[in-house]
C-alpha cells in the first residue's frame, strides 16, 4: 500500500502536488511537505485516479492483465476464441471493460490507453504527460473538467501511479514507452517559416500546437536544433538552427532564439504528428584559397562599401535590419577572413524577395555568392525609388 509523506501511514484520500509526491488531503497542507520546487496551488480537494485506485487496491479485486500482446491474441484466433483479427478495437474494448477496473483507472482519458508519464493537475485529474501537454498547446484548460491550468504540464510523474503502473503493467509500459520514440532515419524536424542563413541570429514566435510539439522535443534532444525551411513541399534547402534560449509566455506562446548553423538538402520528407521531419544532407562550402581567388577581395569591398555608405546616411530599412538583430557592417579585414558567412550577412540585409535569396542556400563556392550578392546590389541601384530614397554620391 501507498505510504503518506506527512503522517507516514497508508495514505488516505490523497491529493497529489505537481511535484508528483502525495500526501493524504485530510492533512490540508496546501504545499508538498519535502518542499519541493514547482509548487502551483491545489484546485481540488482530491486526485481522482490516485483515491480510486487505492480504494480498489483495498477491496483486493483481481486486477487481470487486460493488454495482451498480438501473438496472445492470435492464439485466441487460431482456437476460434474470436473470428476477427487482432486490432486496436479489440484492446480498447479489453482496456474499458468491467472485469480489469484497475486497468480502467488506469487509462488515459485522452489516448484511452495505459497511462505514459502519468501527471497529476492542480485539478487532480490524471493524463499522459505528452497527452496533457498536446491539450495544453492547444488550450490551457483541464480536457476532463475544464479548469484553467498553466500551459506547462507538471514536470514530474505522480510517483505512487507511476510505481503502479511499473508493477502491475510492466510489460505494456514498455512497449508504450518504445511507441513514444519518433523514427530515426527522418531525424531532423523542419520548421516551415521564413529564410534563414547560417551565421545569423533568429528570433521565432512559436504559437501553432504543432510547433509547440516539435520544440519540446527538440529541447528533449543533447543537442536543441531544427531545421528552418522557408516553404513546406517546393523548398529542398534550408537551415540548421541552434535553439540558444527559450521564454515560455502566459499565453502558452513560446520567445525562441536561435541561431543558424549550416545549410542542408533534404533528401526525405513525411509527416509526424502535424509537422514535417526530414533526413538531410549538410552542404558545406567548397575549399576556399585566398591567394588564388583575386575577385573575392574586389566583391567583399564592394558589398562593404555599398552597406556602410547606406549605413552611414541612415537609410531607414539598412538601419531597421541592422539594429534589428544583425550588428553594424564588419570592418573589411573581417568581412574578407569571414567571407562565406558575411555573403549571407549581405543578403540577410537587401531589401529583395526571399525567394530570391534562397538561391544562396545551395551554392557551396563563397566567391559564387558574393558575386550575386553584387549583382543584386547593383540592381538595387538602378531601381528608381532607391536613388531617390536615399542620397547616393
Ligand atoms: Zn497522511
Ligand atoms: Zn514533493
Ligand atoms: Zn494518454
Ligand atoms: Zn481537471
Amino acid at each position: 500500500m501507498f505510504e503518506c509523506l506527512y503522517c507516514h501511514d497508508a495514505l488516505r484520500i490523497p491529493v497529489t502536488y505537481g511535484c508528483g509526491h502525495s500526501v493524504c488531503s485530510s492533512h490540508g497542507l496546501d504545499v508538498c511537505p519535502k518542499n519541493c520546487d514547482d509548487q502551483q496551488p491545489l484546485l481540488a480537494n482530491h486526485d481522482v485516479t490516485l483515491s480510486k485506485v487505492i480504494s480498489l487496491l483495498e477491496e483486493d479485486e483481481p486486477t487481470g492483465r487486460p493488454w495482451r500482446n498480438d501473438e496472445e491474441q492470435e492464439e485466441d484466433c487460431e482456437r476460434g476464441e474470436g473470428s476477427r483479427p487482432p486490432s486496436r478495437q479489440r484492446r480498447e474494448r479489453r482496456t474499458s471493460s468491467p472485469k480489469f477496473p484497475l486497468a480502467d483507472e488506469l487509462t488515459c482519458q485522452i489516448c484511452y490507453m495505459l497511462l505514459f508519464e502519468p501527471v497529476t493537475t492542480q485539478c487532480q485529474h490524471t493524463f499522459c504527460k505528452p497527452c496533457l501537454q498536446r491539450s495544453l498547446d492547444h488550450s490551457p484548460t483541464c480536457p476532463l473538467c475544464r479548469t484553467a491550468l498553466s500551459p506547462i504540464a507538471p514536470s514530474h510523474p505522480n510517483a505512487h501511479l507511476l510505481e503502479l503502473i511499473r508493477t502491475k503493467f510492466e510489460d505494456q509500459y514498455i512497449s508504450r514507452s518504445s511507441t513514444q520514440t519518433p523514427s530515426h532515419r527522418l531525424d531532423t524536424p523542419l520548421f516551415v517559416c521564413q529564410l534563414c542563413f547560417p551565421g545569423l541570429p533568429t528570433f521565432l514566435h512559436f504559437f501553432e500546437p504543432r510547433y509547440k510539439l516539435m520544440l519540446r522535443r527538440a529541447l528533449e534532444s543533447p543537442h536543441p536544433q531544427f531545421g528552418m525551411v522557408m516553404r513546406a513541399n517546393d523548398m529542398d534547402y534550408g537551415t540548421m538552427l541552434d535553439i540558444r534560449s527559450v521564454q515560455i509566455l502566459d499565453d502558452g506562446r513560446s520567445l525562441v532564439e536561435t541561431f543558424g548553423t549550416y545549410r542542408f538538402r533534404i533528401m526525405e520528407r513525411a509527416n509526424l504528428d502535424g509537422y514535417t521531419v526530414a533526413r538531410v544532407e549538410r552542404i558545406d562550402d567548397i575549399a576556399l584559397d585566398l591567394h588564388t581567388q583575386p575577385p573575392l577581395a574586389s566583391l567583399v569591398q564592394h558589398c562593404l562599401s555599398f552597406l556602410n555608405h547606406l549605413h552611414a546616411n541612415s537609410t531607414p530599412w539598412v538601419v531597421q535590419r541592422l539594429s534589428n538583430s544583425y550588428g553594424s557592417p564588419p570592418p573589411y579585414e573581417t568581412a574578407l577572413q569571414n567571407a562565406a558567412a558575411f555573403s549571407f550577412y549581405v543578403a540577410m540585409i537587401l531589401p529583395i524577395d526571399e525567394g530570391e535569396k534562397a538561391k544562396l542556400l545551395p551554392i557551396r563556392s563563397v566567391t559564387m555568392r558574393l558575386t550575386m550578392c553584387v549583382w543584386w546590389i547593383e540592381g538595387l541601384r538602378k531601381e528608381w525609388w532607391f536613388d531617390r530614397g536615399c542620397v547616393i554620391s
